[in-house]
């Protein structure tokens, strides 16, 4: 599949600010490029407005994602409200009749699970451009209030953010019947398997006294 990621705002546009300043324009570029290095390690195509702190408008968004054909249109964001203590995940839809409507529930409940966060539900609007103008399924998802102060201090915590990055690539790789690919990947070497524990033993002692300090036995 070719993905479209959309990271909200950039540049002259901040979009929404944390009450410690946290911009949300970085906060979704640096969760965007998490999910974008996530989809292509499971072979997924992906295609950003950008992928670093500069402005593009609305339309220039939409307009990207439709000459570029991509399958599905992925913008990301973090919402604000002038209530501090409002906090929980939203995906907006264009209307009812989308076809990611399923995506955006599971989008939807795996970030509230995952993130222990209010699932505020998938929500429809007619007016939001990046829903609007583009021609293949779009979905926007607000992961969580930057104007929350807890919510802002663990967004700048990066094992929170690669929760909420592992969260929303396995969603979306799911969808797509595709399993998330760990980059950390251990190649193993195994030099025997006995059903006798004396001989494992017996192999790993001679293991380690040539020199393989790291040998060790598992069973399976
Ligand atoms: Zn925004």
């Amino acid at each position: 599949m070719k993905w479209y990621l959309d990271f909200g705002h950039g540049g002259k546009d901040p979009g929404a600010v944390g009450p410690t300043n946290l911009k949300e324009s970085d906060t979704a570029l640096k969760i965007g490029m998490i999910v974008k290095e996530n989809l292509e390690n499971a072979l997924e195509k992906v295609i950003t407005t950008r992928e670093n702190d500069k402005y593009y408008s609305l339309d220039y968004r939409t307009k990207k994602a439709n000459s570029e054909n991509s399958d599905y249109f992925i913008s990301i964001h973090l919402n604000s409200a002038t209530n501090t203590s409002a906090k929980g995940c939203e995906i907006w839809l264009y209307d009812e009749n989308s076809i990611l409507k399923n995506l955006a529930n599971n989008l939807c409940n795996n970030l509230s699970d995952k993130m222990n966060t209010p699932n505020r539900g998938v929500k429809y609007s007619k007016k939001l451009s990046v829903l609007k103008n583009t021609k293949m399924p779009s979905l926007l998802i607000e992961v969580d209030f930057i104007s929350n102060k807890e919510v802002e201090k663990s967004l700048r915590n990066d094992i929170y953010l690669k929760n909420i990055t592992y969260t929303i690539s396995s969603t979306l790789l799911s969808f797509v019947n595709k399993d998330f690919v760990d980059d950390k990947v251990f190649y193993r070497v195994c030099i025997g398997s006995f059903n006798n524990k004396d001989n494992a033993v017996n192999l790993k002692n001679e293991a380690i006294s040539k020199g393989f300090k790291d040998t060790y036995i598992y069973t399976t």
